[in-house]
């Protein structure tokens, strides 16, 4: 319901302008029915068929009866036999009758139609453009939790999170309906300045889940993420794109891991300098596959663990190396503190790679999830064999003296 009224903003303010279109509609009727009962179509017809007409007339009868419901009119009018002709005014009479007793009806329908619509509006309106503007949150940790309360975050979730409904609400003063969409950079910008005041190490994440950041909003979030991914390739290649819209050292969060690859793909984002993250849950399963199990844990802690060793997220990006869409394999490369970091990503790959954007002298290059030793390389010799599964992180040194 509420939907069809969105484009029709005069139905939704109440009152003059609900009577106003039940008045239009009255009009309408008043001259609809009366047509229909004075040339009852399917009589007009019969009796075009048996009539003698001139040829000339015939043919623009045939030609026309097929979609005009008057020319059955002009028929009747021309039809000799008195007989019918003389029934033709109480007959109308009835008709016209009934169809006013029909015309109240549907007027009556209508008018509780537009009354719950009206009821409809109203509730919308207090839902979606409340008057009063302040939340307030609490927070409670369940009794005997081994976790210990390490910071407070405020994420600002949803799809819908992307535009803003034409606002009605008289309470804000709107100077037209309109400027609810076209002040929503200036809500955006309240709530980071607001939270910054409060905590200037505040984490702004705007999620518009489920669908793209909007160039309303990026100003004023210092973190962007990956907003539901569907797979392991849009982690990256939404980490792509943020990084070359907000900058090489942007955060970006690659959303929780649950969402990737077999649900498990840290490397996706430890890989390409994003933030990770989790929803796991402990002890009950309240959505299946989201429980820490001892595995899972073990595997968990070494992801994080290394996420902080090496906190690529704070490197600057370097999305100019490598083109995600024909480098293969798939490669991003990071810059921090004088190394170089790589990430390649495929299925299954065993041949050469490309470490590019190398310094002076010769790298000494490991494997970081596994720490083994992978080989040397520098800007002149910068390709090594290598075979992987799914992904290859490297890390290369500049080695001293060379
Ligand atoms: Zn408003």
């Amino acid at each position: 319901m509420s939907g069809a009224l969105a484009g029709d903003p005069a139905a939704r303010c109440m009152g003059r302008n609900v009577m106003a279109r039940r008045n239009r509609i009255k009009r309408t009727f008043a001259i609809a029915p009366a047509r229909r009962v004075t040339h009852p179509q399917s009589d007009g017809r019969a009796r075009v068929r048996r009539e003698p007409v001139p040829a000339a007339a015939r043919a623009f009868v045939v030609a026309s009866l097929v979609c005009l419901a008057s020319v059955g009119g002009w028929a009747q009018q021309s039809d000799p036999q008195q007989k019918q002709q003389n029934n033709q005014p109480q007959k109308q009479q009835n008709n016209q009758q009934q169809m006013r007793g029909l015309d109240e009806q549907i007027q009556e329908v209508k008018s509780d139609v537009l009354r719950i619509t009206a009821e409809l509006s109203q509730l919308e309106e207090k839902l979606l453009y409340p008057s009063g503007t302040q939340v307030a949150v609490f927070v409670a940790l369940a009794k005997d939790d081994t976790m210990r309360l390490d910071a407070v975050r405020l994420k600002i979730d949803g799809q819908h999170l992307n535009g803003a409904a034409p606002c009605y609400n008289p309470a804000h003063k709107h100077a037209r309906p309109e400027e609810s969409v076209e002040k929503l950079k200036d809500f955006w910008q309240a709530i980071y300045q607001e939270a910054i005041a409060v905590n200037p190490d505040a984490v702004i994440e705007i999620c518009p889940c489920g669908t793209s950041q909007a160039f309303h909003n990026m100003p004023y979030m210092n973190q962007a993420v990956a907003s539901d991914p569907e797979s392991s390739w849009q982690v990256r290649h939404k980490g792509k794109t943020i990084k070359a819209l907000m900058g090489p050292s942007a955060a970006y969060a690659g959303d929780h891991v649950e969402l990737s690859d077999n649900a498990d793909d840290f490397a996706s984002t430890v890989g390409i300098g994003a933030i990770v993250s989790t929803k796991f849950t402990r002890g009950h399963d309240a959505k299946r596959g989201f429980l820490l199990t001892p595995d899972k844990e073990t595997d968990w802690r070494k992801w994080i663990a290394l996420y902080n060793d090496k906190r690529l997220a704070q490197g600057r990006y370097r999305g100019e190396l490598y083109d995600i869409g024909f480098d293969k394999p798939e490669a991003h490369a990071i810059a921090k503190d004088g190394r170089c970091y790589y990430a390649f990503y495929a299925d299954r790959w065993d041949g050469p790679i490309e470490l590019r954007g190398l310094g002076e002298g010769r790298y000494g290059v490991i494997d970081i999830w596994s720490g083994r030793a992978i080989g040397q390389v520098s800007a002149k010799a910068n390709r090594l064999a290598v075979a992987f599964e799914h992904f290859l992180l490297l890390e290369a040194t500049p080695i001293e003296g060379t």
